[in-house]
């Protein structure tokens, strides 16, 4: 077993670390004006310019073909160095639920057409399986999708649908044989300006607040056998393995700004004095910081344990990647609570940005399957049948 990093790794996070520092700026919650719902085209496109969207696509589409425990070194690294983690939560959902599955799934023609697109930062991509009625029981779907000659109709409604204000690009799952349940279940890629889709306005939310999230209608919106993403009726099976990705990865950047946040932690706790003394010197304080860095690096073994798996390509996974969504996510809340009281009043005023990390920090126990559901999967990897 080795823990370190090759020197190429070292060498790439340096310098994502530097690009996320310099190239995506320090302002936290995206300021352009001009931009949909808080975000920022051109800091998307720098960083497909840059290669983050391509880390783990084949060459011959663009990407760097990287494997997935480098891939993560470079996505903690983005997460460490970047403020504005509604950008990066958007180029997670971007490249595990929508690149991933078209490289595993797609045709050659399908991969020929998006990947580049998706790579080169001159597409931003969305992923729907949420409705209004069905968000944890994903399978019980109310979207329909009828075959018609060479097309399918597709009706319904997706709700919760990271980029979908922004998007060029969507995954959509629909049902077409409600009678078999998750196996009826099929995807289709679904490109910007096909007639019968629409996206509503960005919902207002409590974080990551530079990501857009949307509504997405299908009315009668008729879509090519060509543009079905797998066969009919494998999109649970595109689902688990979009879900094995994202659960595995889309907290790597979350690890790097827990990094970020405890150095800053430290450093305000030698700073900042009280009764005489630097807070830091109170036991109580300092054992706030003793468990920020336990929780930093259980999150951080777990991550490139789940990382690990994937770049062998090894059957199951699955429960590892549920432990490392379900800890980290809960530690990156638990910890960014302690951030805010450790700096005091200073901590509840935006200026500090320490706010802005406890209200980023929720979403991770909600998107990508509750806590609750990474528990229940848990448990029955190890023989239950919890209810
Ligand atoms: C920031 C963010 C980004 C998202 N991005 C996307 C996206 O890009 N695409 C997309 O399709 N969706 C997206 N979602 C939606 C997300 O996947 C759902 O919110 C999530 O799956 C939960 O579904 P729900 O909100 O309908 O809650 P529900 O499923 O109604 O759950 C409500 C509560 O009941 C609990 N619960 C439900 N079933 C059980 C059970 N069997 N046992 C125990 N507890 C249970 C849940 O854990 C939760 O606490 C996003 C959500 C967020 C917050």
């Amino acid at each position: 077993m080795d823990f370190a990093l090759s020197a190429e790794q070292i060498e790439l996070r340096d310098n994502v670390l530097d690009f996320a520092r310099r190239g995506l700026g320090g302002e936290p919650e995206g300021n352009a004006p001009a931009s949909v719902g808080g975000f920022r085209r051109d800091l998307w496109e720098r960083c497909g310019e840059f290669g983050i969207l391509g880390l783990p696509v084949p060459g011959e589409y663009g990407g760097s073909g990287h494997d997935m425990v480098t891939t993560t070194v470079a996505m903690e690294a983005l997460g460490e160095g970047c403020h504005d983690h509604g950008l990066l939560f958007s180029m997670h959902a971007h490249m595990w639920a929508v690149v991933t599955p078209i490289i595993a799934f797609g045709t050659p023609e399908q991969r020929e057409r998006y990947l580049p697109r998706l790579v080169d930062g001159s597409w931003v991509a969305a992923h729907g399986i949420s409705e209004p009625g069905s968000g944890s029981d994903a399978y019980s779907m109310r979207a329909r999708a009828i075959k018609d000659g060479d097309d399918y109709i597709l009706n319904g409604t997706k709700t919760f649908v990271t980029n979908a204000p922004v998007g060029d690009l969507f995954v959509v799952f629909a049902t077409v044989k409600p009678e078999r349940g998750m196996w009826g279940v099929t995807a289709f890629l679904i490109e910007k300006g096909t007639p019968g889709l629409s996206v509503s306005r960005p919902f207002k939310k409590l974080g990551l607040t530079t990501s857009p999230m949307g509504e997405v209608v299908l009315d009668d919106c008729r879509i090519p056998v060509a543009n079905r993403l797998g066969k009919e009726g494998q999109g649970a099976t595109i689902f688990n393995h979009s879900m094995g990705w994202e659960r595995s990865c889309i907290l790597a950047s979350q690890v790097g700004r827990m990094q970020q946040q405890l150095d800053a932690c430290v450093r305000y706790a030698k700073e900042r004095e009280q009764f005489g003394k630097p807070i830091g010197s109170f036991q109580l304080v300092a054992a706030k910081i003793a468990d920020m860095k336990v929780r930093l690096e259980t999150s951080r073994l777990l991550l490139y344990r789940a990382a690990w798996q994937l770049s062998r390509a090894a059957e199951g996974g699955a429960m590892e990647a549920a432990m490392a969504k379900l800890y980290i996510s809960e530690s990156a809340v638990a910890s960014a609570l302690d951030a805010v009281q450790l700096h005091g009043g200073y901590g509840y005023m935006q200026d500090f940005h320490v706010e802005q990390q406890l209200r980023d920090s929720i979403g991770g126990t909600l998107y990508s399957g509750t806590s609750e559901i990474q528990r229940m999967l848990i448990a029955r990897h190890l023989g239950l049948s919890p209810v």
